[in-house]
């Protein structure tokens, strides 16, 4: 039998890939592999579930055996993929070994954890996955006071979420303002603004040191000293591209796997995309540029090699409490950053030398000029010159 096309990771990367490339090959046989239960959701959802009251089951769009239909792939879950063999186009399950005609890596990213002393470390939960939800949801039933980890945009998400659930939310973050790789300062303290005025305490400086039991809980003990009274701590200070896997095989690797344009990686039909790649230098952590690369990779597995491109990619962060989208700049392009508005409603427009748009954070009212302003946005990853 011919050796399938097999792809690591069942997320929208994964399953995106899957549908773009049925979309153009319907005989080629399709395996599928994950290490979690191979449902099919949208992750961009795990931070508006409190506050529309879902269950994990119910962001769940479909079953793997529903997914397997409509691929007419396999997916095998539960099952984690241990090694690769680049010189054999072969991997391994422990100690079974699965050849493969092209493989496409799209395990991911995993959550950093940091070491928490105390007896209560275990009430850390990373929310990374939707059985990450379902665990995290079962510990926070029937309690009420939530301390979160990290002031980035998953924080805040889940801040605002939380909020709307129904939770009192404290956020402990060792920087100076909210998102603070993303946002422009003056958009961070609308977000932060607002997201005070629902109620949320920020302490903005020191990090989690110990998380101890009590009667009444959980005691958080911060690094400046402050006791924060709690019932479950959820962890959202980052994620790492998962590269090990990769690494250990002889694939480069730098902050995530490495791609060309074509996304294909060091070694000959090997392939990678999602969260895991690092395409033409870039650590995209968002749900367009996966789709953009599962679509032109859809065709080069398809035998018409395609380069992908990005356009202007502009983030929307589900704080409804104070609307923001951002787009950053591209890398390597300083500009100037002019700041108009007060209170929540914030523009800040980054331009360059000749005046030309290079990047915005628009909060509040000021996201309804946003059409505008995408279509003067430079390209993230120009397309490639024929
Ligand atoms: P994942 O969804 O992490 O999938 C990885 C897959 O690989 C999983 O199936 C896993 O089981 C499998 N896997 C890993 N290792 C192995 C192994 N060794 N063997 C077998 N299988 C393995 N982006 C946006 O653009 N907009 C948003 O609003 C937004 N909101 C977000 C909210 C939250 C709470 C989070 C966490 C992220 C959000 N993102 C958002 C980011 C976006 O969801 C991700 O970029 C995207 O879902 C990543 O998909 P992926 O398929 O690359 O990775």
């Amino acid at each position: 039998m011919n050796a399938p096309v097999v792809i690591v990771g069942t997320g929208l990367a994964g399953y995106n890939l899957a549908r773009e490339f049925r979309k153009l090959d319907s005989e080629t046989p399709l395996l599928l592999i994950t290490s979690d239960d191979g449902r099919s959701y949208s992750k961009p959802m795990l931070s508006t579930g409190f506050g529309k009251n879902k269950e994990a089951d119910g962001l769940s769009m479909a079953e793997p055996g529903a997914m397997a239909d409509q691929l007419k792939a396999e997916v095998r879950t539960h099952t984690r993929v241990s090694g690769i063999d680049p010189g054999h186009k072969r991997l391994w399950i422990g100690e079974e070994a699965v050849y493969y005609r092209d493989l496409i890596l799209a395990w991911g990213a995993e959550t950093v954890r940091v070491p928490v002393e105390g007896d209560a470390s275990d009430a850390v939960f990373p929310i990374n996955d939707l059985e990450d939800y379902a665990r995290f949801r079962a510990a926070a039933a029937g309690k009420r006071r939530v301390v979160i980890l990290g002031a980035g945009l998953i924080g805040c998400e889940f801040a605002n979420d939380l909020i709307l659930g129904g939770y009192e939310v404290d956020l402990v973050a060792p920087c100076e303002q909210v998102m603070p790789t993303l946002l422009h300062p003056a958009a961070a303290a609308a977000v932060q603004a607002g997201l005070e005025g629902l109620g949320a305490r920020f302490h903005l400086g020191p990090v989690l040191t110990r998380l101890l039991r009590t009667e009444q809980g959980l005691e958080a003990h911060l690094s400046d000293g402050e006791v924060l009274p709690c019932d479950v701590v959820v962890s959202a200070i980052g994620l790492r591209p998962r590269v090990d896997l990769a690494a250990a095989a002889g694939l480069q690797t730098d902050r995530g796997v490495t791609v060309d344009r074509h996304l294909k990686t060091s070694h000959a039909n090997i392939y990678a995309l999602g969260d895991c790649a690092q395409v033409d230098g870039l650590n995209l952590l968002y749900v367009m540029p996966l789709m953009s690369c599962a679509r032109a990779l859809a065709q080069t597995l398809s035998g018409n090699p395609t380069a992908v491109s990005y356009g202007p990619m502009p983030i929307t962060v589900k704080t409804p409490v104070c609307p923001l989208v951002v787009s950053p700049p591209p890398r390597g392009m300083d500009g100037v950053w002019t700041v108009a508005g007060q209170g929540a409603d914030i523009k800040a427009l980054c331009h360059d030398a000749d005046g030309k748009l290079l990047g915005y954070a628009l909060t509040g009212t000021a996201v309804l000029e946003k059409l505008a302003f995408n279509k003067v946005l430079p390209p993230l990853l120009a397309p490639l010159l024929a």
